[in-house]
């Protein structure tokens, strides 16, 4: 009996890094691509890194990616042929760095970072977020990769503007994460949609909207059609349908509902429309809710790495 009970190590010791209670750290990242971004992630927040250094290095793993064609490097273009990249980035103590529009630039979540860590701003666009990147040594580059090339010149034939549901011609890397010392912060970036008007921007880049963090209460962040997400100011809603108590998965529900009753207010079928969100408290807890099936997300915690299938509102 007693050398049974001796196998039995505590817990913290057998599941946990160094530090850390059940609960924390844990990232959450959008899509199956998070799931690569989440072993970014999780090499800092497991060795007692901050996260906000986590969500950088996670989100950065998506932008570099050519074969991603909805994030950064390799995104789709605009329907002028241009790459145009959207990003937001905010910490534990409500510090908020945001670029839209950029161009050229392979890592705009470290554009936004240094827009928030160095400027009195909080949001630079276009052309002035692209001086600003090269004035803080970020190399101009070329981000429309021949596939991406090839497509925007079929698309050009027709030149319709259909955005698919679920289908990547667009989708987000949003990732949030709470570390062991239980502060959480969250990035969010994108191309956007793919052939969007020059000069349009989603929700991705916009506190609130896309991304939001308050390191009291938890996270939130959001992908699908931005202008959906915009309307009901989601990131910020789900934090604040958090701090009225629900639990992370309920207040991703509650805040697709309000996009489900606005959709029907403005005569738009829901079925053109996906918008999922993810979330977590600040006790570790997290959830997820979506207007259609088809969103997963990427989970990483002290139990390892792996997708997650939220429910839907559309069955
Ligand atoms: N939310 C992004 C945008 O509207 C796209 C997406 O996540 O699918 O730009």
């Amino acid at each position: 009996m007693a050398s049974a009970a001796l196998a039995v190590k505590p817990i913290l010791e057998l599941d946990f890094p160094t530090g850390a209670i059940p609960g924390k750290p844990i990232v959450l990242s959008t899509w199956d691509f998070g799931l690569k971004a989440n072993e970014a992630a999780w090499k800092i927040l497991s060795s007692s890194g901050r996260a906000l250094d986590a969500v950088e290095a996670g989100v950065k793993i998506t932008e570099a990616d050519p074969n991603e064609r909805s994030v950064g490097y390799g995104g789709r273009p605009d329907r002028d042929g241009r790459v145009t990249l959207d990003a937001c980035i905010m910490d534990d103590f409500a510090n908020i760095g945001s670029v839209a529009a950029l161009e050229h630039i392979m890592h705009p979540i470290s554009v936004a970072r240094a827009v928030m860590e160095k400027t009195p701003h909080v949001m630079l666009v276009g052309d002035g977020a692209l001086s600003f990147a090269l004035s803080q040594g970020f190399k101009k580059q070329n981000l429309l990769t021949e596939p991406s090339e090839k497509e925007w010149k079929e698309w050009l034939t027709k030149s319709e503007y259909k955005p698919k549901v679920n289908i990547e011609n667009h989708d987000t890397i949003g990732m949030i994460a709470l570390d062991v010392n239980g502060n959480l912060s969250g990035a969010c970036t994108t191309s956007g949609m793919a052939y969007k008007m020059h000069g349009r921007v989603g929700d991705s880049p916009i506190i609130g909207a896309g991304l939001y963090v308050d390191n009291e209460i938890g996270a939130a962040t959001a992908t699908g059609h931005g202008e959906e997400v915009i309307r009901i100011a989601g990131s910020h809603l789900v934090v604040e349908l958090m701090r009225q108590g629900k639990s992370p998965e309920k207040a991703c529900q509650e805040a697709v509902m309000r996009i489900v009753a606005i959709s029907k207010k403005r005569n738009q079928s829901l079925r053109d429309i996906q918008v999922g969100f993810i979330a977590i408290n600040k006790k570790g807890e997290f959830g997820s809710y979506c207007v259609q099936d088809g969103f997963s997300y990427a989970v990483h915690d002290a139990k390892g790495n792996r997708m997650a299938k939220p429910d839907f509102y559309l069955k």
